[in-house]
């Protein structure tokens, strides 16, 4: 039976037996839930999913699904994930991390994983705190946000972890939060049919250590002032009466208010396509409270992933071999 024909799966079927430990009111709750409803649709048998984590409170989440799974050490996910994939790249590899996992000592794991575009889909929850060890700053946490090791409030620069992905040519970069539950799907969907890197940026409540963080992306009193959905070829509005947007001055963006002299055209157009980043770089960039924050698809290119290159890299051999024949064989490589 081709994987076309399969029948199509249930949440339900991807749920393991084990119990979920994440705290009450957890965001992560959020996303396992979406991220089970938009698996069962891809038509993949579940044996073909591979869910690799770190350390850290969202890398529990490989437990908590029926499918393959393996939990690393702190950071070093998506370099297993990478060998996982290029070892059978009929797998559909997952890498879950959180702000903490991926920024801190992973850093470079993840910004090498986007550069190479190895096919993997990596979902970092960001809760702007190390949750799993209860409650230190951790490298997204905003200036001001006072935690266990900042009681007099954050001062060092948080990281920007889109315009990190944006820096190391991502070719899906994408931002959602865990409670819109409509636009997490969305994008989890989006990122699950992009071939090559997706780095998906979850806003997610940390219940116990930050609880409130996205409150201005998600209570509904003001939301609509505070965050601008991206939608490909469509000016960048957002307010209320969708009469505010963002125009470019200079080189800096500037929220204007549509009137006056100021009109539609005056406002800038996300394109997700765009070969160069550099729009979409400026985007990752907004913050409150002088500028909305951005959800949706940032960046959505095409551009060889690294198996692709790897194979031609050894086709193009003397004599041209494969990575499977490499691994399967007696050969090895001699470094010059
Ligand atoms: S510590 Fe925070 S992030 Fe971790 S499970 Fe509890 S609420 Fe969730």
């Amino acid at each position: 039976m081709s994987v076309g024909t399969l029948p199509l799966l249930t949440p339900g079927d991807l749920s393991s037996d084990r119990e979920v430990r994440w705290c009450p009111g957890c965001g992560d709750f959020s996303i396992l839930a979406q991220l089970k409803r938009v698996l069962a649709t891809l038509g993949v048998p579940r044996e073909n999913f591979v869910f690799v984590s770190g350390a850290g409170c969202a890398s529990r989440l490989p437990y908590y699904l029926s499918t393959y799974g393996f939990q690393g050490s702190c950071g070093r996910a998506p370099a297993l994930a990478t060998g996982v994939k290029l070892a059978s790249p009929n797998l559909d590899v997952w890498v879950v991390t959180g702000d903490g996992d991926a920024l801190s000592v992973g850093s470079n794991h993840l910004i090498h994983a986007l550069r190479r575009n190895v096919d993997l889909k990596i979902l970092l929850f960001n809760n702007e705190v190390h949750g799993r060890s209860r409650g230190q700053a951790s490298p997204t946490t905003r200036v001001g946000t006072c935690t266990k090791t900042s009681p007099e409030g954050a001062f060092e620069t948080p990281l920007r972890p889109l315009s990190i992905a944006l820096a190391a040519e991502a070719s899906f970069v994408a931002r959602t939060i865990d409670v819109d539950v409509n636009h997490l799907g969305d994008v989890l969907e989006r990122a699950a049919a992009h071939r090559g890197a997706a780095l998906v940026e979850v806003y997610q409540n940390c219940k116990i250590y930050n609880d409130g963080a996205f409150d201005y992306a998600t209570d509904a009193s003001i939301k609509a002032e505070t965050v601008i959905h991206l939608e490909h070829g469509r000016p960048l509005l957002f307010g209320k009466d969708r009469n505010q947007g963002l125009r470019l001055n200079g080189f800096e963006p500037e929220v204007v208010t549509l009137g006056h002299g100021i009109t539609i055209d005056d406002i800038l157009i996300h394109d997700e396509k765009a070969t160069e980043p550099t729009l979409a770089f400026l985007l990752s960039r907004l913050i409150g409270p002088h500028f909305p924050e951005c959800l949706g698809v940032f960046r959505s290119v095409q551009r060889p992933t690294f198996q692709q290159l790897l194979d031609d890299s050894f086709r193009q051999g003397d004599p041209p071999s494969s990575l499977a024949s490499l691994l399967a064989g007696d050969d090895s490589w001699v470094v010059a």
